[in-house]
Protein backbone atom coordinates (compact mmCIF):
# COMPACT_ATOMS: atom_id res chain seq x y z
CA UNK A 1 0.00 0.00 0.00
CA UNK A 2 1.26 3.77 -0.39
CA UNK A 3 2.80 5.49 2.29
CA UNK A 4 -0.45 8.18 2.45
CA UNK A 5 -3.42 5.13 1.29
CA UNK A 6 -2.13 3.26 4.86
CA UNK A 7 -1.46 6.58 6.89
CA UNK A 8 -4.96 8.22 6.26
CA UNK A 9 -5.50 10.76 8.89
CA UNK A 10 -7.17 7.65 10.69
CA UNK A 11 -4.47 6.02 11.47
CA UNK A 12 -2.63 9.14 12.46
CA UNK A 13 -5.00 10.23 14.55
CA UNK A 14 -4.54 7.31 16.68
CA UNK A 15 -1.15 7.24 16.17
CA UNK A 16 -0.50 10.70 17.74
CA UNK A 17 -3.40 9.38 20.85
CA UNK A 18 -1.14 6.72 21.41
CA UNK A 19 2.36 7.24 20.73
CA UNK A 20 3.27 10.86 19.60
CA UNK A 21 6.22 11.05 17.47
CA UNK A 22 8.72 9.69 16.37
CA UNK A 23 7.52 6.54 16.21
CA UNK A 24 8.04 2.92 14.32
CA UNK A 25 4.63 1.24 12.94
CA UNK A 26 5.08 -2.84 11.79
CA UNK A 27 2.14 -3.24 10.04
CA UNK A 28 1.52 -6.96 10.71
CA UNK A 29 -0.02 -8.07 7.61
CA UNK A 30 2.86 -7.04 5.45
CA UNK A 31 5.31 -9.05 8.15
CA UNK A 32 2.60 -12.29 7.69
CA UNK A 33 2.78 -11.93 3.68
CA UNK A 34 6.49 -11.93 3.70
CA UNK A 35 6.31 -15.31 6.70
CA UNK A 36 4.47 -17.17 4.14
CA UNK A 37 6.61 -16.44 1.23
CA UNK A 38 9.26 -17.58 3.12
CA UNK A 39 7.65 -21.15 3.68
CA UNK A 40 7.72 -21.76 0.34
CA UNK A 41 10.91 -21.53 -0.56
CA UNK A 42 11.26 -24.84 -2.82
CA UNK A 43 13.28 -27.93 -0.52
CA UNK A 44 13.09 -31.13 -1.83
CA UNK A 45 14.12 -32.27 1.15
CA UNK A 46 12.68 -30.09 3.94
CA UNK A 47 13.23 -26.73 4.67
CA UNK A 48 13.26 -24.93 8.23
CA UNK A 49 13.16 -21.05 7.90
CA UNK A 50 14.64 -18.49 10.92
CA UNK A 51 14.09 -14.91 11.23
CA UNK A 52 17.59 -13.29 11.45
CA UNK A 53 16.20 -11.28 14.76
CA UNK A 54 19.02 -8.51 14.65
CA UNK A 55 16.87 -6.85 11.91
CA UNK A 56 14.31 -5.70 14.38
CA UNK A 57 14.29 -8.04 17.76
CA UNK A 58 11.23 -6.61 19.27
CA UNK A 59 9.55 -9.32 21.45
CA UNK A 60 6.05 -8.66 19.60
CA UNK A 61 7.44 -9.04 16.22
CA UNK A 62 9.78 -12.20 16.87
CA UNK A 63 6.35 -13.44 18.29
CA UNK A 64 4.18 -13.02 15.17
CA UNK A 65 6.71 -14.75 13.44
CA UNK A 66 7.64 -17.58 15.64
CA UNK A 67 3.68 -18.18 16.14
CA UNK A 68 3.93 -19.23 12.09
CA UNK A 69 6.86 -22.39 13.29
CA UNK A 70 9.35 -19.73 11.63
CA UNK A 71 12.85 -20.20 14.08
CA UNK A 72 15.40 -18.02 15.08
CA UNK A 73 18.97 -16.70 13.88
CA UNK A 74 21.20 -14.94 17.06
CA UNK A 75 23.81 -12.88 16.31
CA UNK A 76 24.98 -12.80 20.13
CA UNK A 77 24.30 -14.38 23.30
CA UNK A 78 22.48 -11.20 24.54
CA UNK A 79 20.33 -12.18 21.23
CA UNK A 80 19.71 -15.83 22.05
CA UNK A 81 19.03 -14.68 26.29
CA UNK A 82 16.30 -12.05 24.44
CA UNK A 83 14.67 -14.67 21.81
CA UNK A 84 14.13 -17.23 25.20
CA UNK A 85 12.88 -14.18 27.15
CA UNK A 86 10.10 -13.65 24.37
CA UNK A 87 9.24 -16.82 25.19
CA UNK A 88 10.36 -18.54 21.73
CA UNK A 89 11.95 -22.39 22.30
CA UNK A 90 15.67 -23.30 22.79
CA UNK A 91 15.32 -25.77 20.11
CA UNK A 92 14.31 -22.85 17.79
CA UNK A 93 17.52 -20.91 17.94
CA UNK A 94 20.99 -21.21 16.24
CA UNK A 95 23.65 -18.77 17.06
CA UNK A 96 25.91 -17.22 14.41
CA UNK A 97 28.11 -15.02 16.52
CA UNK A 98 31.01 -13.04 15.66
CA UNK A 99 31.55 -13.00 19.49
CA UNK A 100 31.07 -16.20 21.79
CA UNK A 101 30.66 -15.24 24.89
CA UNK A 102 32.36 -16.97 27.92
CA UNK A 103 29.05 -18.29 29.76
CA UNK A 104 27.61 -19.77 25.86
CA UNK A 105 27.41 -23.60 27.34
CA UNK A 106 24.12 -22.35 29.52
CA UNK A 107 22.38 -21.47 25.79
CA UNK A 108 23.77 -25.13 24.58
CA UNK A 109 22.56 -27.18 27.66
CA UNK A 110 19.11 -25.96 27.30
CA UNK A 111 19.20 -26.70 23.40
CA UNK A 112 20.08 -24.05 21.48
CA UNK A 113 22.24 -24.64 18.56
CA UNK A 114 25.91 -23.50 17.63
CA UNK A 115 27.45 -22.57 14.02
CA UNK A 116 31.24 -22.19 15.06
CA UNK A 117 32.15 -19.17 13.34
CA UNK A 118 35.94 -19.55 13.73
CA UNK A 119 38.26 -22.61 14.28
CA UNK A 120 38.39 -20.93 17.95
CA UNK A 121 35.17 -21.36 18.38
CA UNK A 122 34.73 -24.76 17.10
CA UNK A 123 37.34 -25.19 19.89
CA UNK A 124 35.95 -23.68 22.50
CA UNK A 125 32.71 -26.02 21.47
CA UNK A 126 34.96 -29.17 21.29
CA UNK A 127 36.25 -28.75 25.05
CA UNK A 128 32.72 -28.20 26.75
CA UNK A 129 30.64 -30.67 24.57
CA UNK A 130 32.90 -33.66 23.28
CA UNK A 131 31.36 -36.20 21.49
CA UNK A 132 28.03 -33.84 20.45
CA UNK A 133 26.92 -32.51 17.06
CA UNK A 134 27.68 -29.11 15.92
CA UNK A 135 27.15 -26.50 13.10
CA UNK A 136 29.99 -24.87 10.93
CA UNK A 137 29.94 -21.39 9.29
CA UNK A 138 31.84 -21.53 6.28
CA UNK A 139 32.98 -18.56 4.44
CA UNK A 140 32.59 -19.80 0.75
CA UNK A 141 35.41 -17.50 -0.83
CA UNK A 142 32.16 -15.67 -2.70
CA UNK A 143 30.72 -12.18 -1.52
CA UNK A 144 27.95 -10.47 -2.94
CA UNK A 145 26.74 -7.54 -0.83
CA UNK A 146 24.70 -4.14 -1.68
CA UNK A 147 27.95 -2.20 -0.52
CA UNK A 148 31.46 -3.20 1.42
CA UNK A 149 29.56 -2.20 4.32
CA UNK A 150 27.20 -5.77 3.82
CA UNK A 151 29.49 -7.71 2.38
CA UNK A 152 29.81 -10.84 4.50
CA UNK A 153 31.72 -13.44 1.97
CA UNK A 154 34.95 -13.39 0.13
CA UNK A 155 38.22 -12.59 1.68
CA UNK A 156 37.51 -9.25 2.96
CA UNK A 157 34.99 -11.26 5.21
CA UNK A 158 35.92 -11.87 8.62
CA UNK A 159 32.65 -14.10 9.01
CA UNK A 160 32.98 -17.69 9.06
CA UNK A 161 35.58 -20.42 8.60
CA UNK A 162 37.89 -20.07 5.72
CA UNK A 163 36.62 -22.29 2.94
CA UNK A 164 40.29 -23.56 2.15
CA UNK A 165 41.16 -24.30 6.43
CA UNK A 166 38.85 -27.91 6.06
CA UNK A 167 41.55 -29.72 7.26
CA UNK A 168 41.90 -27.63 10.47
CA UNK A 169 38.27 -28.37 10.96
CA UNK A 170 38.50 -31.63 10.48
CA UNK A 171 41.49 -31.89 12.95
CA UNK A 172 39.21 -30.65 15.26
CA UNK A 173 36.45 -32.36 15.02
CA UNK A 174 38.65 -35.11 15.29
CA UNK A 175 40.20 -33.89 18.35
CA UNK A 176 36.62 -33.93 20.50
CA UNK A 177 34.98 -36.58 18.45
CA UNK A 178 32.28 -33.69 17.32
CA UNK A 179 30.23 -34.46 14.23
CA UNK A 180 29.34 -31.70 11.82
CA UNK A 181 25.96 -31.63 11.22
CA UNK A 182 24.84 -28.51 9.69
CA UNK A 183 26.73 -26.29 7.26
CA UNK A 184 26.11 -22.39 7.16
CA UNK A 185 27.36 -19.89 4.80
CA UNK A 186 25.58 -16.51 4.65
CA UNK A 187 27.36 -14.19 1.81
CA UNK A 188 24.01 -11.93 1.43
CA UNK A 189 23.18 -13.15 -1.97
CA UNK A 190 20.51 -10.55 -3.05
CA UNK A 191 18.24 -11.17 -5.74
CA UNK A 192 20.12 -12.89 -8.80
CA UNK A 193 19.51 -16.87 -9.33
CA UNK A 194 22.64 -17.12 -10.96
CA UNK A 195 24.73 -15.71 -7.78
CA UNK A 196 22.00 -18.17 -5.70
CA UNK A 197 23.08 -21.37 -7.95
CA UNK A 198 26.59 -20.62 -7.18
CA UNK A 199 26.05 -19.93 -3.80
CA UNK A 200 24.26 -23.36 -4.01
CA UNK A 201 27.47 -25.12 -5.63
CA UNK A 202 29.92 -23.93 -3.33
CA UNK A 203 27.93 -24.86 -0.10
CA UNK A 204 27.48 -28.30 -1.39
CA UNK A 205 30.99 -28.41 -1.92
CA UNK A 206 31.59 -28.08 1.57
CA UNK A 207 28.86 -30.28 2.69
CA UNK A 208 30.76 -32.84 0.47
CA UNK A 209 34.08 -32.78 2.71
CA UNK A 210 32.09 -33.39 5.79
CA UNK A 211 29.92 -36.44 5.46
CA UNK A 212 27.64 -36.32 8.57
CA UNK A 213 26.13 -32.99 7.57
CA UNK A 214 22.76 -33.62 7.04
CA UNK A 215 21.53 -29.82 6.63
CA UNK A 216 22.69 -26.69 4.84
CA UNK A 217 21.70 -22.96 6.20
CA UNK A 218 22.32 -20.37 3.20
CA UNK A 219 21.85 -17.41 5.72
CA UNK A 220 20.12 -14.25 4.69
CA UNK A 221 20.58 -11.54 2.16
CA UNK A 222 17.33 -11.14 0.17
CA UNK A 223 16.97 -7.85 -0.84
CA UNK A 224 13.88 -6.40 -1.19
CA UNK A 225 12.81 -3.01 -3.29
CA UNK A 226 12.42 0.02 -0.96
CA UNK A 227 11.98 2.34 -3.45
CA UNK A 228 10.18 1.98 -6.86
CA UNK A 229 13.19 1.51 -8.92
CA UNK A 230 14.85 -1.18 -7.11
CA UNK A 231 14.56 -5.16 -7.07
CA UNK A 232 12.86 -7.25 -4.48
CA UNK A 233 13.97 -10.77 -4.42
CA UNK A 234 11.42 -13.41 -6.00
CA UNK A 235 12.33 -16.22 -3.25
CA UNK A 236 10.64 -18.85 -5.77
CA UNK A 237 12.45 -17.99 -8.11
CA UNK A 238 15.91 -17.70 -6.54
CA UNK A 239 15.55 -21.11 -5.03
CA UNK A 240 14.98 -22.48 -8.35
CA UNK A 241 18.63 -23.17 -8.97
CA UNK A 242 18.90 -23.87 -5.07
CA UNK A 243 16.54 -26.65 -5.20
CA UNK A 244 17.93 -28.19 -8.24
CA UNK A 245 21.38 -28.26 -6.68
CA UNK A 246 20.31 -30.38 -4.06
CA UNK A 247 18.58 -33.03 -6.15
CA UNK A 248 21.65 -33.53 -8.22
CA UNK A 249 23.53 -33.85 -4.85
CA UNK A 250 21.11 -36.12 -3.58
CA UNK A 251 21.58 -38.22 -7.13
CA UNK A 252 24.68 -38.34 -6.69
CA UNK A 253 25.40 -38.80 -3.56
CA UNK A 254 22.20 -40.53 -1.86
CA UNK A 255 22.62 -37.43 0.69
CA UNK A 256 18.99 -35.52 1.22
CA UNK A 257 20.37 -32.36 2.34
CA UNK A 258 17.44 -30.11 4.38
CA UNK A 259 17.57 -26.89 3.63
CA UNK A 260 17.63 -23.99 6.27
CA UNK A 261 17.12 -20.11 5.16
CA UNK A 262 17.52 -17.34 7.42
CA UNK A 263 16.49 -14.01 5.94
CA UNK A 264 15.62 -11.02 8.26
CA UNK A 265 15.76 -7.96 5.86
CA UNK A 266 12.92 -10.05 3.70
CA UNK A 267 10.77 -10.56 6.58
CA UNK A 268 10.19 -7.37 8.16
CA UNK A 269 12.09 -4.48 5.93
CA UNK A 270 8.79 -2.94 4.18
CA UNK A 271 6.86 -3.68 6.95
CA UNK A 272 8.28 -0.93 9.10
CA UNK A 273 7.44 3.02 8.83
CA UNK A 274 9.37 5.65 10.64
CA UNK A 275 6.89 8.31 11.74
CA UNK A 276 7.95 11.73 12.94
CA UNK A 277 6.91 15.57 12.00
CA UNK A 278 8.71 18.47 10.41
CA UNK A 279 9.83 20.51 13.42
CA UNK A 280 11.76 22.70 12.03
CA UNK A 281 12.49 24.11 7.74
CA UNK A 282 15.25 26.30 6.87
CA UNK A 283 17.59 27.51 3.74
CA UNK A 284 20.89 28.50 3.21
CA UNK A 285 19.98 31.22 0.60
CA UNK A 286 20.07 31.89 -3.20
CA UNK A 287 22.13 28.52 -4.16
CA UNK A 288 21.70 26.71 -1.01
CA UNK A 289 19.22 24.32 -0.32
CA UNK A 290 15.97 24.10 1.71
CA UNK A 291 16.45 22.15 4.46
CA UNK A 292 13.69 19.90 6.62
CA UNK A 293 14.62 19.01 10.24
CA UNK A 294 12.80 16.13 11.47
CA UNK A 295 12.18 15.47 15.32
CA UNK A 296 13.91 12.42 14.51
CA UNK A 297 17.24 11.49 12.68
CA UNK A 298 20.07 8.73 12.62
CA UNK A 299 19.10 8.11 16.74
CA UNK A 300 16.04 6.10 14.68
CA UNK A 301 17.34 5.72 10.83
CA UNK A 302 21.01 5.15 10.29
CA UNK A 303 21.24 3.30 7.34
CA UNK A 304 21.00 6.82 5.16
CA UNK A 305 24.50 7.82 7.19
CA UNK A 306 25.89 4.29 7.31
CA UNK A 307 25.11 2.85 3.68
CA UNK A 308 23.88 6.01 1.82
CA UNK A 309 20.91 4.26 1.95
CA UNK A 310 17.21 5.32 -0.26
CA UNK A 311 13.86 5.05 2.08
CA UNK A 312 11.03 6.03 0.46
CA UNK A 313 9.31 9.34 2.05
CA UNK A 314 6.01 10.70 1.63
CA UNK A 315 5.13 14.02 3.83
CA UNK A 316 1.80 14.25 4.84
CA UNK A 317 0.32 17.98 5.28
CA UNK A 318 -1.09 18.89 8.85
CA UNK A 319 -3.85 20.46 7.29
CA UNK A 320 -6.29 18.84 4.70
CA UNK A 321 -5.73 20.60 1.21
CA UNK A 322 -2.13 20.82 1.99
CA UNK A 323 -1.49 18.93 -1.20
CA UNK A 324 -2.53 21.67 -3.46
CA UNK A 325 0.55 23.63 -1.97
CA UNK A 326 3.22 24.28 -5.02
CA UNK A 327 6.18 21.95 -5.06
CA UNK A 328 9.51 22.31 -4.08
CA UNK A 329 12.97 20.92 -3.28
CA UNK A 330 13.92 19.80 -0.20
CA UNK A 331 16.93 18.16 1.79
CA UNK A 332 15.61 16.06 4.61
CA UNK A 333 18.17 16.09 7.67
CA UNK A 334 17.63 14.17 11.39
CA UNK A 335 17.39 15.88 14.68
CA UNK A 336 21.60 15.11 16.10
CA UNK A 337 24.25 17.96 16.12
CA UNK A 338 25.81 16.12 12.96
CA UNK A 339 26.30 17.21 9.51
CA UNK A 340 26.32 13.20 8.89
CA UNK A 341 22.53 13.00 10.24
CA UNK A 342 21.16 13.32 6.69
CA UNK A 343 17.89 11.31 5.77
CA UNK A 344 18.38 11.97 1.99
CA UNK A 345 22.03 11.40 1.06
CA UNK A 346 22.64 11.11 -2.45
CA UNK A 347 22.44 7.22 -3.72
CA UNK A 348 26.02 5.62 -3.65
CA UNK A 349 27.29 8.62 -2.05
CA UNK A 350 26.54 9.41 1.55
CA UNK A 351 28.83 12.89 1.76
CA UNK A 352 26.53 14.55 -0.99
CA UNK A 353 23.17 15.93 -0.17
CA UNK A 354 20.22 15.17 -2.41
CA UNK A 355 16.56 16.55 -2.47
CA UNK A 356 13.52 15.07 -2.76
CA UNK A 357 10.33 17.09 -4.28
CA UNK A 358 7.06 17.84 -1.93
CA UNK A 359 4.18 20.29 -2.06
CA UNK A 360 5.55 23.53 -0.13
CA UNK A 361 6.02 21.46 3.35
CA UNK A 362 5.01 23.39 6.88
CA UNK A 363 6.07 22.53 10.70
CA UNK A 364 4.02 20.40 11.53
CA UNK A 365 3.86 18.13 8.60
CA UNK A 366 3.96 14.17 9.30
CA UNK A 367 7.00 12.92 7.71
CA UNK A 368 6.64 9.01 7.02
CA UNK A 369 9.34 7.10 6.04
CA UNK A 370 9.29 3.31 4.54
CA UNK A 371 10.88 0.67 4.63
CA UNK A 372 12.38 1.11 8.03
CA UNK A 373 11.48 -2.24 9.64
CA UNK A 374 14.80 -3.56 9.30
CA UNK A 375 18.26 -2.15 10.35
CA UNK A 376 16.36 1.23 11.77
CA UNK A 377 15.00 0.79 15.08
CA UNK A 378 17.53 -2.23 15.77
CA UNK A 379 20.17 -0.39 14.28
CA UNK A 380 20.52 3.29 15.15
CA UNK A 381 22.97 5.96 17.33
CA UNK A 382 19.96 5.36 20.08
CA UNK A 383 20.51 8.23 22.60
CA UNK A 384 23.02 10.33 21.02
CA UNK A 385 22.34 13.90 21.86
CA UNK A 386 20.41 12.43 24.57
CA UNK A 387 17.48 11.49 22.59
CA UNK A 388 15.32 8.76 24.44
CA UNK A 389 14.94 5.62 22.27
CA UNK A 390 11.90 5.71 20.17
CA UNK A 391 7.87 4.39 20.64
CA UNK A 392 7.38 1.35 18.75
CA UNK A 393 3.66 0.12 17.62
CA UNK A 394 2.12 -2.60 15.73
CA UNK A 395 -0.78 -1.75 12.75
CA UNK A 396 -2.72 -5.03 13.41
CA UNK A 397 -4.39 -6.90 10.64
CA UNK A 398 -8.04 -5.60 11.36
CA UNK A 399 -6.49 -1.89 11.57
CA UNK A 400 -6.07 -1.43 15.67
CA UNK A 401 -2.52 0.24 16.53
CA UNK A 402 -1.01 -1.17 19.75
CA UNK A 403 1.94 0.14 21.38
CA UNK A 404 4.71 -2.66 21.41
CA UNK A 405 7.40 -0.58 23.18
CA UNK A 406 7.04 2.66 25.38
CA UNK A 407 9.23 6.10 24.82
CA UNK A 408 12.45 5.66 26.84
CA UNK A 409 12.80 8.11 29.67
CA UNK A 410 15.29 10.18 30.31
CA UNK A 411 15.40 9.02 34.11
CA UNK A 412 15.80 5.11 31.99
CA UNK A 413 18.82 6.47 29.69
CA UNK A 414 20.57 7.62 33.22
CA UNK A 415 19.78 4.78 35.11
CA UNK A 416 23.21 3.20 34.88
CA UNK A 417 25.16 6.50 35.76
CA UNK A 418 27.09 6.84 39.37
C1 LIG B 1 22.31 -10.66 9.41
C2 LIG B 1 22.26 -12.09 9.14
C3 LIG B 1 21.18 -12.63 8.43
C4 LIG B 1 20.08 -11.80 7.82
O1 LIG B 1 20.54 -10.98 6.80
P1 LIG B 1 19.46 -10.14 5.94
O2 LIG B 1 20.32 -9.42 4.96
O3 LIG B 1 18.77 -9.23 6.90
O4 LIG B 1 18.54 -11.10 5.33
C5 LIG B 1 21.14 -14.00 8.28
N1 LIG B 1 22.11 -14.79 8.79
C6 LIG B 1 23.17 -14.29 9.47
C7 LIG B 1 24.19 -15.21 10.00
C8 LIG B 1 23.27 -12.93 9.66
O5 LIG B 1 24.32 -12.45 10.32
Amino acid sequence: MEIPELFNAALLAKLEALAGTPCFVYDEAAIRRQTETMKQFPAPFGLFPRYAMKACPTRAILSIIAEQGIGIDASSGFEVDRALRAGIEPEAISLSTQELPADFGQWIRKGVKLNACSLSQLRRYGQEFPNTKVGIRFNPGLGSGGTAKTNVGGPSSSFGIWHEQKEEVAAILAEFNLTAERIHTHIGSGSDPSVWQRTAHLSLALVREFDTVESLNLGGGYKVARMPDEVSTDLLKIGEPVAAALTAFAEETGRKIRLEIEPGTFVVANAGYLVSQVQDIVNTGPGGHQFIKLNSGMTELLRPSLYAAQHPISIIPRDADGSDRPKEQYVIVGHCCESGDLVTPAPEDGETLASREFPRVEIGDWCIIGGAGAYCSAMSTKNYNSFPETAETLLNPNGDLSLIRRRQTLDQLLSNEI
